[in-house]
């Protein structure tokens, strides 16, 4: 989605779903999903062109001191630029107050807005919430039936929202302390030992993918046998993942 959503905010014309089918493994079900909301989002939203998918690399700073970390970089991808807005493209099943009053605690947003300072001026965050239906193809349903019955959902009404957030000084001054904060907590605990935190291993309605190792009364064999170590970052190019 996000791909696409760079396509049509960078390029004149409209977007070729189709071709993202074999460059992202797409199933029929999810060709039709994605074609119906691009189409939708094409015609009811304004399309501002910008800067899609900035990467960052940036040696945090000690709040206080004002002196550069040697230990801790902040890296990540800006999904656009446009003007003085930084755009973040979010997919949601509902758009809803509380959906809305969430996303000015976003932390990861005022992250971007530090990280680009010095190299963009931001004014305000845009945040770009496509909603997505919640509608299952039936067992026997034709594909056809299927994308009228998406289309026809998207067509009820509009299903896109833009929030736009002034993120001050202030707020990038606190999330730095607090960031901050938190690399001297793992500093510490690089020494003593990570403290376990079983207030948090059933957040999000299910268990915490590390529940296994935490409950092990050997956990490093349960990290041997069912977990495997994998590419760090992979969404980052090699080259932002590198130390400077
Ligand atoms: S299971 Fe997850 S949340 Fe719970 S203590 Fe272990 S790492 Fe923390």
């Amino acid at each position: 989605m996000h791909s696409a959503l760079d396509i049509l905010h960078t390029y004149e014309g409209a977007f070729p779903v189709a071709l993202m089918r074999e460059d992202y493994g797409l199933t029929d079900n999810d060709l039709v999903i994605v074609s119906a909301m691009l189409t939708s989002y094409g015609q009811r939203m304004e399309i501002p062109k910008g800067v899609c998918e900035t990467e960052f690399n940036e040696y945090l700073i000690n709040p206080v001191t004002g002196r550069t970390s040697r230990s801790f970089r902040y890296c990540g991808k800006v999904d656009m630029i446009s003007g003085s807005d930084l755009w973040e493209h979010k997919t949601a099943s509902q758009i809803t107050g509380s959906y809305l009053d969430k996303l000015w605690t976003d932390s990861q947003i005022i992250g971007y807005v530090w990280a680009m300072r010095g190299k963009q001026h931001i004014g305000r965050v845009v945040y770009n919430v496509l909603q997505k239906p919640r509608l299952r193809r039936k067992d026997t349903e034709a594909i056809e039936t299927y994308a009228k019955r998406v289309a026809k959902w998207y067509l009820e009404k509009n299903r896109f929202h833009r929030e736009r957030i002034i993120v001050g000084g202030q707020m990038v001054a606190t999330w730095q302390y607090d960031l901050w904060a938190v690399t001297q907590e793992i500093l510490r605990a690089r020494k003593v030992g990570f403290r376990r935190n079983t207030a948090r291993c059933f957040d999000w309605g299910r268990a915490c993918a590390y529940l296994p190792v935490c409950q092990a009364v050997n956990p490093e064999m349960v990290l041997e046998i069912e977990y495997e170590e994998t590419e760090r970052h992979p969404e980052l190019s090699e080259e932002t993942k590198r130390e400077k």
